[in-house]
């Protein structure tokens, strides 16, 4: 039963603050990560008749055929970019705007591409409830970044292409990390990319994953 009533960032704290304890018992141990967690209302980001789900550690349903991703792996993805403060982060797919919510109470600035307009539209509405002016919304297909912003801190692709976009790895600042979900549909993998010089790059694999497609060029054909 989740206690908390009011539909604003009071609201539904105490099951915030068990999500959070869960994510540290998942491996999350950046304090400032876990704070972001407790901060931000997950609740408000999706229809009120999913609020009784919002702090389960699920996907959820957000209209148009996509979800808002699972807050455990939203955890994993945040910790992966090894954020600091005053990093500047492209993120591929707002959805809900939940990553970039999350994002906002982290770093200085976020742009996030949303190919879906009703989703964007939505999404730039609960940021601005939330309070975060940091997050600079564009809609199209991210899928090959957006170069006339980069070089990137950190950049997360939040939809799962068949491959790395190449282009995105040019748009990466010199050790910056790149964190996304790529390979064949059902077996994913969740790659983080570090740019170690001009053309050097290591890339790691952080576990299977199971995201929604990434479609545009350099993703799967609509
Ligand atoms: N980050 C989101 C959140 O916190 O709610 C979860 C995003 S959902 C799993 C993936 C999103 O990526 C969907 O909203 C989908 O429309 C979007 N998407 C897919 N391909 C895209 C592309 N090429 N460019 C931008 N957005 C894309």
């Amino acid at each position: 039963m989740l206690s908390g009533h009011a539909s604003g960032r009071t609201g539904f704290l105490l099951v915030r603050r068990k999500l959070v304890e869960r994510l540290r018992a998942q491996g999350i141990s950046d304090p400032r990560v876990l704070a972001a967690f407790e901060d931000i209302p997950r609740h408000s980001l999706i229809p009120e008749v999913l609020w009784g789900q919002a702090y389960k550690d699920t996907a959820l349903p957000i209209g148009d055929g996509q979800t808002i991703s699972a807050p455990g792996v939203v955890a994993r993805m945040t910790a992966a970019l090894e954020l600091e403060g005053p990093e500047k982060i492209l993120e591929i797919g707002t959805g809900s705007g939940y990553q970039a919510a999350i994002l906002s109470r982290l770093v200085a600035r976020i742009i996030s591409i949303e190919r879906i307009p009703d989703l964007a539209h939505a999404a730039r509405a609960s940021l601005g409830r939330l309070g975060a002016q940091n997050v600079e919304l564009f809609v199209g297909d991210g899928s090959g970044g957006r170069p006339e912003d980069a070089p990137y801190d950190g950049i997360v692709v939040t939809a799962g292409g068949p491959e790395l976009p190449r282009p995105l790895l040019g748009q990466l600042a010199l050790g910056g990390r790149l964190v996304g979900p790529f390979g064949p549909r059902g077996a994913q993998q969740l790659i983080r990319v570090r740019r170690v010089g001009e053309t050097q790059f290591t890339q790691e694999t952080l576990g299977p994953c199971d995201f929604v497609d990434l479609i545009g060029q350099n993703g799967w054909p609509a």
